[in-house]
């Protein structure tokens, strides 16, 4: 659940679908693949993904207004079918270091390749330099804490004795005296049964995020 990112090149020359085949392998081998949406096909009229795809169009965002736009001329456009969440100001949530990275890999890989940025239901904008350091900045400064805070109401949340932060609290109960918390610092689960008299770990077999 949430917003899945979406990012898109657009070149300034034709890229084959043999070069489509070849980016995605070594996309895949340089930031993992896990971090990519791909699908094999199973037979002849099912469908097949690879981490760089080619689209028709794209909506874009340019001065509050969705613009759609297609390949002209030489132009190729190219999904990068990523796999996590969004990450902006005001909904801090997905690996921005790991899209920042992408979009620079791709302008090395494809010289002159405008990089767009988004979500599934935020229109993209283009993510140039200027726009790519803006959101690091950030990045950098508060990482994922504000999507965490969002959903904090306990004033007495548990310190983490690893890291000495503030734990988020993960589960909520009906029972307001049930709480359970994970340090994102170091993946440490506390549990609470009486309103935070006493806490206890969080079994390995009873993590259910
Ligand atoms: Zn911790």
């Amino acid at each position: 659940m949430g917003i899945s990112v979406e990012m898109f090149a657009v070149t300034k020359s034709k890229i084959t679908q043999e070069q489509i085949v070849d980016l995605s392998y070594q996309l895949s081998c340089a930031f993992g693949y896990d971090n990519f949406f791909t699908l094999r096909k199973e037979n002849e009229s099912s469908p097949e993904y690879r981490a760089l795809e080619v689209v028709e169009a794209i909506g874009v965002l340019f001065d509050e207004d969705i613009t759609e736009i297609t390949p002209k001329d030489d132009e190729t456009f190219i999904r990068v079918s990523l796999n996590g969440n969004f990450y902006s100001i005001g909904y801090e949530r997905g690996d921005f270091g790991l899209y920042k990275n992408v979009a620079e890999w791709l302008e090395v890989k494809i010289p002159d390749a405008a990089i767009y940025y988004g979500g599934d239901s935020v229109y993209p904008i283009l993510f140039d330099k200027e726009t790519r350091e803006f959101l690091w900045k950030h990045f950098c400064e508060v990482n994922t804490a504000p999507y965490y805070e969002i959903f904090q109401k306990s004033k007495n949340r548990p310190i983490c004795d690893f890291c000495n932060h503030k734990m988020y609290q993960y589960s909520f109960s009906s029972n307001a005296n049930e709480a359970k918390y994970l340090c994102n610092g170091c993946g440490s689960r506390l549990q609470t049964e009486d309103g935070g008299k006493t806490y206890s770990r969080v079994a390995e077999d009873d993590i259910d995020n």
